[in-house]
């Protein structure tokens, strides 16, 4: 930038195809502030609102099509990610509760896994849906290690796992050899990247369609670091959050593309809208949107 002050918030190039990935004139936005620390946001279609967390005041929030910005849980016993299953219903990673819970349609919440070989889970963090239908979702212990994002408690299993959730509702453990597994998203089927947030690296998987999962080293490490949350869209592209906002990335994540810079960290981001054409961004104690012209990588169409 050559001594340039940057200032925030800005879309960064540093390849020309990122401007592409944006509407003439867009810039990011700011929805809401006051909150503690924002994470886990996911578009849900069938309430017409984004969906997303603010784990330390135990509370989640929705922000709607129409522009309104309400409380959704008063007490969320400090969810953090979610995601949309299958069928399009949300699902929550829910620190309190130390467990995987899907939101009905008529609104209550149904545990669908908490242990795992008679063990308490730790403080599910992020969730992601694969292809067949699997539910995949990290398990460090922030929830149980910190007394502002959770309701405490003692670890109970060996390690920080990350689970797979197989639609006749076993639970097995694919990946045991991370230090802090948080975000995660597949980039195809037999693809699955994994935000260390212990290693701040993210590290591909390659997932056998049984559902085992073994390492194929780090896929990128970012700096300002570290990833948190992460999305794919339609073209494979990698969208991390970062220290200073969004990073967007080749596909290989060999080479950045460019990055939406935000006045503070970003934790997570999702792809949503009644287009699917904008990005909602956490951002620590804010939240953020701007338009995009591409959509993420949905296993629902
Ligand atoms: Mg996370």
């Amino acid at each position: 930038m050559g001594g340039m002050t940057q200032s925030v918030p800005a879309l960064q190039a540093t390849h020309p195809e990122f401007l592409d990935l944006f509407p003439a004139g867009a810039t990011p936005e700011q929805l809401g502030d006051g909150f503690v620390w924002t994470e886990g946001p996911c578009y849900v279609p069938s309430r017409q609102a984004v969906i997303f967390s603010d784990v330390r005041s135990n509370k989640t929030w929705r922000y709607t099509d129409a522009g309104v910005l309400e409380v959704e849980l008063e007490r969320s016993d400090h969810q953090n990610g979610h995601c949309l299953d299958a069928q399009g219903r949300l699902v929550a990673c829910s620190h309190g509760r130390r467990g995987i819970l899907r939101q009905e349609t008529g609104g209550e919440w149904t545990m669908l896994a908490d242990h795992f070989e008679g063990k308490k889970l730790n403080s599910p963090n992020d969730i992601c849906l694969h292809p067949d239908g699997s539910l995949w979702f990290s398990d460090p212990t922030y929830g149980i290690d910190k007394p502002e994002e959770g309701y405490g408690g003692s670890m109970e299993l060996p390690g920080r796992w990350v689970f797979r959730l197989a639609p006749d509702g076993t639970l097995t453990a694919p990946i045991r050899d991370r230090t802090k597994p948080n975000g995660l998203a597949f980039a195809s089927a037999d693809t699955l990247l994994l935000a260390d947030t212990g290693e701040s690296k993210v590290y591909r998987y390659r997932v056998t369609p049984d559902g085992q999962a073994g390492s194929e080293g780090v896929h990128f490490e970012l700096s300002p670091g570290k990833t948190d949350g992460l999305r794919i869209d339609a073209a494979g592209r990698i969208w991390s959050s970062a220290g200073d906002g969004v990073h967007v990335l080749s596909p290989d994540g060999q080479t950045e593309l460019g990055r939406i810079l935000l006045p503070a960290t970003c934790a997570n981001l999702c792809f949503g809208g009644p287009d699917g054409h904008t990005l909602y961004m956490t951002v620590s104690t804010e939240f953020w949107r701007i338009p995009t012209t591409v959509r993420g990588l949905s296993w629902q169409d």
